[in-house]
């Protein structure tokens, strides 16, 4: 007998007085930082918010760092999948993409397919309602197939941006391009992007010609996709549905716009590198600075930017006189985790000048924490989606400089199609003149014309993203905002599954 759409809603909700079903979420992010924080907080919003018992998968090194990070009253349960890194051609106890230089992180996604037999036999055993799998394990999708149970690939990356990545991908266009095109070319199942350029393409994407193992491994991978239930997006429809369009019409399933989905505090200073005097340092600095006063420059978890790139930023940043906070690592050629090296790395007398308004912080910063302050102006960043939705979390405009994956295109969505963001550069190889940064980051920080405008803008997506997340204990759907609602429906899909799959038995 099916459950009425009212019961299942009612069914998938946590209260206090209700225990945790016996229904079972299994959830298996890829083995990097980047992919296993939006994971662990959504599996921590499914939480506390639905009835579910949750079981996240991973390697044991991996799970050996979750289990420091989980809150202690969680029931989350962490299960080990083996793998052995050196069976694959890998250094010795790599298991996450953070300690593999790129060109091993091929080799790790390529490994990964190893663990289907074992990730099989998790699924035999618990037969649990449904599976949330990462975009990398396409494969997870025939193997819950097979076994007749839901499937859902969540992506923590934006709609459009994972739309143009796809696409790119499974149609490689960038390959067939004529010389009158100035570089410019379209994606064929993707019109609706416009106009993509060279300049626009990670590395991979650019080098790729079919034959390759990063166009072998996307294509076989995209493939898995088709078998799939469904695809959980952390972004909000209100300013992403033309991606999210493409994945409806590209894989004829339903796409669930949940996001933001964001860590809680907590779990952020174990899952960073962050320590509470870092915190101190920033909150304290922040205080003593005016509203809307100050520009906070982080190019994400892993990536940094040349000598030369980081010669004219930090020209840049010393000549627009602009209050800044800025997170630095090592340029390209150095040991990303190494001592900053100042007096090496940025002009002579930097320091010295910018002292009062500018703070450097070595490595990480907690970035939740800063963005969130009201001194905070603007935002020059990567464009790594969980930035992104942070900077949008908090109505703050940003500056893009994209460098990988699929960054290109949220720079492309959040100035193009949103409108609150101007790119400043692309990549970490490209010229960058400090003038040029000093124009854009004074236009995007100022009061007047397009700077108010974006900022307005800015403030507006603020007031979206609070009304799409909106939940109620009341279990009155009409009261929930568009990403309560779409995980609700998710769930409601998979029971439906479930309750079809016992009736064909
Ligand atoms: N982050 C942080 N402090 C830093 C650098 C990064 O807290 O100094 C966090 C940031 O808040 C975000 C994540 O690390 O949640 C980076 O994810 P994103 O998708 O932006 O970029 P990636 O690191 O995957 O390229």
């Amino acid at each position: 007998m099916k459950l009425k759409m009212a019961e299942m809603r009612s069914s998938i909700t946590s209260s206090s007085s209700r225990r945790r079903s016996e229904k079972e979420v299994v959830m298996f992010p890829f083995m990097a930082q980047g992919h296993i924080i939006p994971f662990l907080a959504l599996a921590l919003q499914i939480e506390s918010k639905k009835s579910f018992s949750i079981t996240f998968v991973n390697t044991p090194l991996n799970i050996r760092k979750l289990r420091s990070t989980l809150p202690h009253n969680s029931s989350i349960r962490l299960l080990e999948i083996p793998f052995s890194s050196s069976d694959h051609g890998l250094p010795p106890n790599s298991e996450n993409t953070d300690v593999l230089p790129y060109p091993y992180v091929i080799r790790l996604l390529e490994a990964s397919t190893s663990l289907k037999p074992a990730f099989q036999k998790i699924l035999q055993d618990r037969k649990p309602l449904c599976v949330i799998a990462d975009l990398f394990f396409g494969w997870t999708a025939s193997v819950a197939k097979e076994l007749g149970i839901f499937h859902v690939v969540f992506s923590g990356c934006s709609g459009f941006g994972l739309a143009c990545y796809c696409s790119l991908w499974l149609n490689l266009p960038h390959r067939k391009i004529n010389d009158g095109s100035d570089g410019y070319f379209s994606l064929p199942d993707f019109e609706e992007a416009n106009k993509i350029h060279m300049s626009q393409l990670p590395l991979n994407i650019s080098e790729a010609n079919g034959e390759d193992a990063w166009s072998k491994f996307q294509f076989q991978n995209l493939s898995h996709w088709f078998n799939s239930d469904g695809m959980l997006f952390n972004t909000v429809s209100g300013f992403d549905q033309l991606g999210l369009m493409y994945f409806r019409r590209k894989f004829n399933r339903p796409v669930w716009p949940i996001g933001p989905v964001l860590l809680p505090s907590e779990s952020r200073a174990s899952v960073g590198k962050q320590t509470e005097f870092t915190s101190m340092v920033c909150r304290e600095w922040l205080d003593s600075k005016p509203l809307n006063s100050v520009l906070y420059v982080s190019f994400g978890s892993m990536n940094t930017i040349s000598p030369s790139q980081m010669m004219e930023l930090a020209t840049a940043l010393d000549r627009c006189n602009k209050n800044f906070i800025w997170v630095v690592r090592p340029p390209i050629g150095f040991d990303i985790n190494s001592e900053f090296k100042a007096e090496e790395w940025l002009p002579e007398g930097f320091e010295e000048r910018v002292k009062g308004r500018g703070l450097l912080v070595q490595s990480w910063a907690p970035q939740v924490e800063i963005l969130s302050h009201n001194a905070v102006s603007a935002f020059l960043s990567h464009c790594g989606w969980n930035s992104a939705i942070e900077s949008l979390s908090n109505g703050v405009p940003m500056l893009a400089w994209p460098m990988a994956a699929e960054q290109f295109f949220n720079a492309v969505l959040l100035e193009r199609e949103v409108g609150v963001c101007v790119e400043v550069a692309r990549g970490k190889m490209c010229e960058v003149r400090h003038q040029d940064l000093v124009d854009k980051i004074e236009l995007v920080m100022s009061n007047r014309d397009k700077g108010s405008e974006m900022r307005k803008k800015a403030s507006e997506l603020k007031d979206m993203i609070e009304i799409a997340v909106k939940d109620d204990d009341e279990e009155i759907s009409g009261l929930k905002g568009s990403s309560s609602k779409a995980l609700d429906d998710f769930f409601c899909a998979a029971m439906a599954y479930e309750t079809e799959q016992y009736s064909m038995k």
